[in-house]
């Protein structure tokens, strides 16, 4: 479908769960009240919203969190959309702990592709910024992805105060696989407000010093807004999505399905459509299917023509980033 902005919408992030396995200090620190189950969406609830979102000209899902891995049988829910036709691609974005175990599932399901979230190389870093050590399971369900053939990104959030230079180790592994790195600016949404950004224009800088001869790279790597840059000779792209400073709401795709069955139309602000209700309605599945096809819509005529994360006041939205899924 097309905005009134006249951007195509066709990407859909859904988050299955609130729940997480680590304790990153950004999204999830300890002692977060947890959602109770009988508010967070069954799959077969996120599987007739997928259908009346691909209705619609929804064609690529990205299955996020909390940790998605640490819903019972997400698998289940990749193929349910995949089987949705008309569904192009559906993705996970995940921590990577849970990956090596449950890829072949994931896999015989139809996973198109995976993003997985690592802010360092360096053990005692790992610890403080997620709470636990375990990198090594982060590794191995990184080299199981990569082993598995499918796209394989590792996206990076870096702190000032912790891993500023975690990016010097992060981009190598881009040299000798085809495996995109790129770096997320912390963006204010609950407990990111509280940590000052490093900005993508920062690292690229400091990434030319190394590299002086790296170059842009136009080609398309995906569903989202990141700018890429490769170093001459590498397998892999370093990516930069500049929340912040690059605005790239001109070309935004997508709309975002909380847990709880909230459709949020961009991820600054507040407002957004409940579906819920119309889920739980006893109406026959037909009604229902019509019901949910127009809040879709509404979300997407609702669609802001920008973000306002450079001017923190009108930033509305309440919610943690492990409530939305990033
Ligand atoms: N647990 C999964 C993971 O870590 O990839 C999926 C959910 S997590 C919320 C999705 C992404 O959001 C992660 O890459 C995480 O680093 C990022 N994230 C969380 N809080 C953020 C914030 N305030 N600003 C920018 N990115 C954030
Ligand atoms: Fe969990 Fe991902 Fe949030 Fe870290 S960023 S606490 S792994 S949901």
């Amino acid at each position: 479908m097309i905005d009134q902005y006249g951007r195509t919408i066709d990407y859909m992030r859904i988050s299955i769960t609130d729940r997480c396995n680590l304790r990153c200090r950004y999204c999830m620190p300890e002692d977060i009240e947890k959602i109770p189950m009988k508010d967070i969406l069954t799959y077969e609830e996120i599987g007739e919203i997928s259908r009346a979102a691909v209705s619609l000209g929804i064609r690529k899902f990205k299955i996020t969190g909390g940790e998605p891995l640490v819903r019972k049988d997400a698998a289940a829910l990749v193929e349910k959309i995949h089987k949705i036709p008309g569904t192009e691609q559906v993705t996970l974005t995940t921590n990577g702990i849970l990956l090596k175990k449950c890829l072949p599932e994931l896999l015989a399901a139809g996973l198109d592709g995976v993003n997985i979230s690592l802010d360092t190389l360096d053990a005692a870093q790992f610890e403080t910024i997620t709470g636990k050590n375990d990198l090594d399971q982060v590794l191995e369900g990184i080299e199981a992805a990569f082993q598995a053939g499918i796209p394989v990104k590792i996206n990076t959030v870096l702190q000032r105060d912790v891993n500023a230079d975690a990016w010097r180790q992060l981009i190598q592994f881009a040299k000798d696989r085809p495996i995109d790195v790129r770096f997320i600016e912390m963006m204010p949404i609950g407990f990111g407000r509280k940590f000052e950004p490093v900005y993508g224009e920062e690292i690229r800088e400091k990434i030319r010093s190394l590299y002086p001869d790296l170059e842009e790279d136009p080609r398309v790597h995906g569903n989202g807004p990141a700018v890429y840059v490769r170093v001459p000779g590498w397998k892999g792209s370093i990516g930069f999505i500049s929340a912040i400073h690059g605005k790239f709401c001109r070309d935004c795709n997508r709309i975002r399905l909380t847990s709880t069955g909230k459709l949020k139309p961009c991820l600054c602000y507040g407002e957004n459509i409940d579906l819920l209700p119309l889920l739980r309605n006893p109406a026959d599945k037909t009604a229902r299917a019509a019901a949910l096809k127009n809040a879709i819509e509404d979300a997407i005529r609702k669609k802001p023509e920008a973000h306002c994360f450079d001017l923190l006041s009108k930033v509305t939205e309440q919610k943690k980033m492990v409530e939305i899924g990033g």
